[in-house]
């Protein structure tokens, strides 16, 4: 049970939909063309963990977590751990992680004696890309930089939400000013998906005072001022105060550092 301090309570107002006998005729929208708003009146007002219990619930075989080992995604991962729910947990493994990150990868299979389910990038354009254009090419502009980003990260993750409606990540508001822009719910219509982040009200502060009272394992990297974590060659630590994607693609300028994961194509 997530402690009281931390459960996020999400605007009040809204009734919650019965799911006694209305069981059946909720599980049968929700396969068919059950919307944003419904499904956030089910979900208003629960906490993080009863939100993910109740969305295994109604979207069995059909739910996916995605970490990438950052703090808030072990966080999720936890909690998901924790009450043994039925949400499939996967990591993109784009060729380029840090050490530290197959180190936390390793110790929290074993801590929760876990499967964490791995996608690869297709080799193909991998080495294509690589034998034309070099080990760096996304250092030498924008256009290479997306282009590896959607060869090792974007296609592998297309794959893994195949054929799921609800896609959970570790996304907060306070991570920059584009996520600030994004709502705790969110229904892509491109990918025909619920995303849904249990942390998105969360500050840093709290994710790492959580992290650290459930002992839960974590990236050394965030212990040397590394705040978001991605491929080693385009991530770096950061100074205090810096804004929390700054160690991210550090030498573009554009504000709106993702790799396409949260952005639309
Ligand atoms: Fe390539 Fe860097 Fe994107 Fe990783 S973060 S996929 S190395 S451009």
């Amino acid at each position: 049970m997530l402690p009281k301090q931390y459960s996020i309570i999400f605007t009040k107002g809204y009734g919650l939909i019965s799911t006694g006998s209305g069981s059946t005729y909720l599980k049968n929208r929700m396969r068919g063309d059950m919307n944003k708003t419904e499904l956030k009146k089910i979900l208003q007002g629960k906490s993080a963990e009863d939100s993910l219990e109740k969305l295994a619930t109604l979207f069995p075989g059909q739910i996916l977590f995605t970490t990438s080992f950052g703090i808030e995604d072990q966080v999720v991962t936890h909690l998901i751990s924790e009450r043994k729910l039925p949400i499939e947990i996967v990591t993109i493994d784009t060729g380029r992680l840090f050490p530290e990150t197959y180190d936390v990868f390793n110790r929290t299979i074993k801590k929760y004696d876990l499967k964490i389910k791995v996608y690869f990038p297709d080799h193909e354009p991998v080495e294509k890309m690589v034998t034309e254009k070099g080990p760096f090419s996304f250092y030498y502009s924008k256009e290479n930089r997306l282009e590896c980003c959607r060869i090792r990260k974007v296609l592998p993750l297309n794959r893994a939400l195949k054929d799921k409606k609800v896609w959970i990540s570790g996304i907060r508001a306070d991570q920059s000013e584009s996520r600030a822009m994004m709502d705790w719910l969110e229904y892509d219509e491109d990918k025909d998906i619920f995303k849904y982040y249990p942390l998105f009200s969360w500050t840093y502060g709290q994710v790492k005072d959580f992290v650290k009272e459930a002992n839960i394992p974590y990236n050394l990297l965030h212990d040397k001022n590394y705040i978001s974590i991605g491929c080693q060659p385009c991530t770096r630590a950061v100074n205090p105060g810096d804004d929390f994607r700054a160690g991210r693609w550090w030498w573009e300028s554009d504000s709106r550092k993702e790799c396409g994961f949260h952005i639309k194509q």
